[in-house]
């Protein structure tokens, strides 16, 4: 008989969004004419810009005729991409980092799940709480967690909370953990880290043999010009970071599929190279991101791509200044939104994270997303995401306001 992977029996059941679905779904069977604005899951609206669907047409027109037809890509990309993310994404803000660092994948939260493969199940795992559940979820099923206890942590996992007090930035634990996972700009918190605080994780992953996991994914929406884009802005780091990066929300991949993973040559545990790991780990289980999905990714680099993708960057990131300032106007105390298109809320009156996410639903008509789903300390805040329209994202937020 097949036995299967029990670590998947720890987990927990009700996954966050499935649970906010059930009670939407609910909500609105019983409200049928009610119109519900969704400030909830983090996926974007807008279309892919022309840039991108010029290039994707065009790289279709290629596969349409035997002389430019393709198959099966380079292992970790194609060049015109990855010089393109070298040039674009690294050279220009003066970061040493060689093409041969960049693997070109389908997503940040495959390859952020799937770069456990690469460490031993024994290492002590470090989180943000709250923080993206794809790190402790996919720990958990590698075995490295433990078992999931009643307060709703994880036995074998270092928790490191963010709170308000800490600027949601973590202090360094008590426990010395091999692999820590960094996430800035944050999900769901939208804070950002300054180039002195990546520093001190930099200096104490290097100095205790930790490898920092460190996703980007937001980089793209930072304002502030003195905050890193990338961990490797900080000195020391290629010896012992690794980033995720993705297009997702930068250009509006979330459906069309395309992301990057940088691990540097230089980075080397027991004496062996991640990069040949993560390279040989994603040789054999990885068969590339499609041609076509590469092309439109590269547009993005072009000026015109540059020109597009960031203009609907200012549209979000309008939204967010819309939630921001209207609850703040409104008497929350709000948090994140000015480097990220997430606002964190404090909940009025001490209500809980899914009181007020009931409330919200109930007496707005709007979805939000209750904090306590990411993580112990996200209890008590609601986030906001400004990844819908402008128009809806106005009417929420005065629906939200006018409760109060
Ligand atoms: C959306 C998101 C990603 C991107 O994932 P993709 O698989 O590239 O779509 C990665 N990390 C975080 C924290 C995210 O919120």
């Amino acid at each position: 008989m097949a036995r299967i992977n029990e670590n998947f029996n720890k987990l927990p059941g009700s996954y966050l969004f499935s649970e906010i679905a059930k009670r939407v779904s609910a909500y609105r069977a019983e409200n049928p004419d009610r119109d519900i604005i969704s400030l909830g899951i983090g996926d974007v609206t807008q279309p892919l810009v022309p840039a991108v669907v010029k290039a994707m047409h065009d790289a279709v027109d290629e596969m349409s005729a035997k002389e430019t037809f393709k198959g099966y890509g380079p292992d970790h990309g194609y060049d015109f991409l990855v010089n393109a993310i070298v040039d674009n994404e690294f050279a220009a803000r003066g970061i040493d980092i060689s093409a041969d660092e960049v693997f070109v994948s389908d997503g940040a939260k495959s390859d952020c799940a799937n770069i456990g493969d690469i460490f031993s199940t024994d290492n002590v795992v470090a989180v943000c709480d709250p923080v993206y559940p794809v790190y402790v979820d996919t720990n958990a099923m590698a075995g490295r967690a433990g078992e999931f206890g009643a307060d709703g942590r994880w036995s074998k996992l270092v928790y490191m909370p963010c709170t308000a007090e800490n600027g949601f930035t973590p202090a360094i634990p008590e426990k010395t953990p091999d692999m820590i996972y960094l996430c800035y700009p944050n999900n769901p918190t939208g804070a950002a880290a300054t180039k002195e605080q990546l520093k001190v994780w930099v200096d104490y992953a290097n100095k205790n043999g930790s490898v920092i996991l460190y996703d980007s994914a937001y980089e793209a929406f930072i304002s502030d010009p003195e905050l890193p884009h990338s961990i490797f802005e900080i000195e020391g780091a290629e010896e012992c970071a690794i980033e995720f990066r993705s297009f997702s929300k930068t250009a509006g991949f979330t459906g069309t599929r395309c992301a990057y993973t940088v691990v540097p040559k230089e980075l080397k545990r027991e004496g062996v190279s991640l990069n040949k790991l993560w390279g040989r780990r994603q040789s054999t289980k990885f068969n590339g991101t499609p041609y076509i999905v590469q092309r439109g990714a590269a547009a993005i680099f072009t000026e015109q791509g540059k020109r597009e993708t960031r203009s609907v960057i200012d549209y979000y990131m309008n939204n967010a200044k819309v939630i921001r300032e209207g609850l703040s106007n409104a008497g929350f105390t709000v948090y994140g939104g000015m480097n990220a298109p997430y606002i964190w809320a404090k909940t009025p009156d001490g209500l809980s994270s899914w009181d007020f996410f009931d409330k919200l639903l109930k007496e707005a008509g709007v979805v939000t997303t209750p904090g306590a789903g990411f993580g112990p300390s996200g209890e008590g805040y609601i986030r906001l995401t400004a990844f819908g329209s402008a128009e809806a994202t106005g009417q929420a937020v005065e629906r939200i306001v006018s409760l109060f």
